[in-house]
């Protein structure tokens, strides 16, 4: 028989009912195996079945007769002077995507693609250029943090996740859960679910049925206007959900106990970044429990828009912060290899 299905597209419920029905008959023994077979996947991150030591002979041929388990190789990685990665890795049909790791003192971080291009549209972004040409598979989402954590040297540790590469993951919502569910399976990653971060455009539908979920991750929302003239401009999503709805939406979004919306906020100079759009800002999200990250644009080779003086930026930064709103400046890593925010375009086929 063919091998048919990439395991890594299967959460560990997927698998252990699959097992129900076509390996053994004790169900207690299934669960053990799919504990097991994930154990081998993502904690000790094996690339074959014959290295899962503690799993029957006869348990790994049948794995071996129904399921094969994808990789991925890195076509290119560039490292930027502030320790960034920036890789282009390439998927099965010939396409490629991009996946930046971001080193930090205590919580490297990896972002990761949730799409081949993206079918939002964004103005300032260049992966918006390319359309959308497809969703990534659920295996294709996990495969990307295999193998940055492959790449690093063994004392790195990846620990936070970002859905904020090429894509919007809430676009491709079944496939993002089942990675968040492998991403925080306790016998899979086993990474907190805080450490995890989602950030979204402002799909609205998605939004709302994201709170309803089991798992509970961070949520981020671009917002990048503080009026519905400029967002527009900015994010042609606006024009289907505005702001009065998009807000609306995130007062009713379920928070857990000391958590809050993140709000990413580009400033972009003489359109984003006036203290009028600063008292904006305060005005719109008033009563909510959030956070700002601003984000000064970078510049792109096609980029109509200018990058803020770093004066100005500081004043808007400090508004916020004497007004008692928490607004870091992410000065965006790896800028010098084009992996930062709104930077990555890849994806025509090899
Ligand atoms: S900013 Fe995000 S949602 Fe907008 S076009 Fe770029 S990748 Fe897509």
């Amino acid at each position: 028989m063919s091998k048919l299905y990439n395991i890594k597209n299967w959460t560990r419920q997927n698998l252990w009912a699959w097992m129900v029905e076509n390996a053994e008959t004790q169900s207690k023994m299934q669960a053990f195996r799919a504990d097991q077979i994930f154990y081998w996947l993502y904690q000790q991150k094996v690339e074959s079945f014959a290295e899962m030591l503690n799993i029957s002979q006869e348990i790994r041929k049948m794995l071996e007769e129904h399921f094969w388990i994808s990789s991925m190789k890195i076509a290119e990685s560039q490292k930027s002077q502030d320790g960034s990665i920036k890789y282009r890795l390439l998927l099965e049909d010939g396409y490629s995507i991009e996946c930046v790791f971001m080193p930090h003192t205590n919580h490297n971080t990896v972002c990761v693609s949730s799409q081949v291009g993206c079918g939002m549209g964004c103005d300032f972004c260049m992966t918006g250029t390319m359309g959308l040409v497809r969703n990534l598979k659920t295996a294709e989402i996990i495969d990307q943090i295999l193998t940055v954590w492959g790449d690093l040297p063994d004392e790195q540790n990846l620990r936070n996740i970002v859905f904020m590469g090429m894509g919007e993951p809430f676009h491709n919502y079944k496939n993002l859960l089942q990675a968040l569910e492998i991403l925080t399976d306790k016998h899979g990653f086993n990474f907190s679910q805080r450490r995890i971060t989602v950030s979204t455009s402002g799909l609205l539908p998605k939004i709302r049925r994201f709170g309803k979920e089991r798992i509970k991750t961070n949520l981020a929302i671009s917002l990048n206007g503080v009026t519905d003239d400029v967002r527009s401009k900015l994010m042609p999503i606006n024009k289907a959900y505005n702001l009065e709805e998009l807000i609306k939406v995130c007062r009713e979004f379920p928070l857990e106990s000391r958590r809050r919306i993140t709000f990413e906020y580009i400033l972009i100079r003489n359109l984003t970044d006036s203290i009028e759009d600063a008292k904006g800002l305060i005005r719109l999200l008033h009563g909510l429990k959030f956070k700002i990250n601003l984000i000064p644009f970078n510049s792109t080779p096609i980029s109509k828009y200018q990058v803020p003086s770093p004066e100005q930026a500081r004043k808007f930064q400090k508004y916020l912060l004497d007004h008692g709103v928490v607004a870091p400046i992410r000065i965006s890593k790896g800028q010098d290899i084009q992996g930062a925010c709104g930077q990555l375009v890849v994806g025509a086929k090899t």
